[in-house]
C-alpha cells in the first residue's frame, strides 16, 4: 500500500479525521537517521502525527512539531506541508532502550519530562507557535493533549509503528478524529466508544486495511462529506542559500575560524543528510557580507 493521507468531516461538518499510511516514509527515515528500533518507533510516531495534523493545512501553509526531552534522543523534528511532504530528524538516533515485552518504551527514549513545540505557518506575518509539557511522552496523546487544550480542539490521537524482526518498518500510520464545535453528544459518544474499540492501528494497516477502511469503519452509518486523499511522500526542501544563511547565523568571529581551517566546511542536512560543502573562500565571502549588512552587531 502506498503512503497516503485521506481526509473528510461529517456532512454536518461538526467532526472531521484524517488517517494516513506512512510505512514507506518512516522506512526512508529510519535508513536516513539511522536510528535504533526504539528511536524509529519514536520518530515514526511523530512524523506520522504530523502527517495527519498536515491534513488540516492549505495551500502554502506549513507545519512544524519539536519534542524535547530529557531522554536519549533529546530534539525530534517533524515538518509537513498541505501537499503530503514530510520530513524528520532525531538528534541522537540511537536510543540505546531495547524493546520491551510489550513493545517500545518511548516515554523513556523521549523524556518523561520535556515540551512539545509547534510552529506553524500561515502564511502571515509571523509563524503560529504553541507550545505544551510533554503529557506522556508516548506522542499520539501528546498531540492529542496540544490540540484539546492549546488549539482548544477536542482531539483523538493514535499512532503506531510495528518493526520487522531485523528493525525494518513493516507498518506505520497516525489516525486523527477532531470534534468541532455543535456537534451532537450523541455522535461524539459514538466516536469516542468506536475510538476505544478499534484494534491497533498497524494492526489493520498489516491486515491490508487502507486508510478509508478503517475511517470508513470508524464512522459506520454516519453521513459523510467527499474524502481527499493526498499522497505522502518524504521531501526535504534544503538548499544552498539556507546552509549559507545558517552560515551566517554564526556569526563573524565563528566565521573567521572556519575560514582558518584547512579543509572546506562541510554542513550536513539534519534531515536529508545531504551534504554542502563551503571552501575557505566562500566562507571569506560570507564572512564579507556580514561585515557589509548595515544596522547588524554580532558580537559584544
Ligand atoms: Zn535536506
Amino acid at each position: 500500500m502506498k503512503d497516503h493521507l485521506l481526509r473528510f468531516a461529517t456532512q454536518d461538518g461538526t467532526l472531521r479525521a484524517a488517517a494516513a499510511v506512512t510505512t514507506d516514509l518512516v522506512e526512508s527515515l529510519r535508513q536516513l537517521q539511522g536510528t535504533d528500533p526504539t528511536a524509529t518507533v519514536a520518530l515514526g510516531r511523530l512524523v506520522s502525527g504530523a502527517t495527519i495534523m498536515g491534513s488540516l493545512l492549505k495551500g502554502d501553509q506549513k507545519l512544524a512539531l519539536m519534542i524535547e526531552g530529557n531522554g536519549p534522543l533529546r530534539k525530534l523534528h517533524a515538518e509537513t506541508d498541505a501537499s503530503g511532504h514530510v520530513r524528520g530528524s532525531v538528534q541522537v538516533p540511537v536510543s540505546g532502550i531495547p524493546p520491551t515485552a510489550n513493545g517500545f518504551d518511548v516515554p523513556a527514549a523521549v523524556g518523561r519530562a520535556g515540551f512539545l513545540h509547534v510552529s506553524k505557518d500561515l502564511g502571515l506575518k509571523e509563524p503560529y507557535r504553541g507550545m505544551v509539557q510533554l503529557y506522556s511522552g508516548e506522542i499520539a496523546e501528546d498531540l492529542a493533549y496540544y490540540l484539546t487544550t492549546s488549539e482548544q480542539v477536542p482531539s483523538s490521537v493514535a499512532l503506531g509503528v510495528y518493526l520487522e524482526q531485523d528493525g525494518r518498518v513493516a507498518a506505520a500510520g497516525g489516525l486523527l478524529v477532531q470534534a468541532l464545535p455543535g456537534g451532537q453528544d450523541a455522535l461524539i459518544e459514538l466516536l469516542e466508544s468506536r475510538l476505544v474499540a478499534l484494534p491497533p492501528l498497524t494492526t489493520l494497516l498489516r491486515e491490508g486495511q487502507d486508510p478509508e477502511q478503517i475511517l470508513r469503519h470508524l464512522f459506520a452509518d454516519v453521513p459523510l462529506g467527499k474524502a481527499e486523499k493526498i499522497p505522502v511522500t518524504f521531501r526535504c526542501n534544503c538548499h544552498r542559500g539556507q546552509i549559507r544563511a545558517l552560515l551566517k547565523g554564526l556569526g563573524k568571529e565563528e566565521l573567521e575560524a572556519l575560514a582558518g581551517q584547512e579543509e572546506a566546511t562541510v554542513v550536513t542536512c539534519e534531515f536529508c543528510q545531504k551534504k554542502y560543502s563551503f571552501s575557505r573562500q566562500e566562507i571569506r565571502q560570507l564572512r564579507a557580507e556580514l561585515l557589509e549588512m548595515p544596522g547588524r552587531t554580532d558580537s559584544p
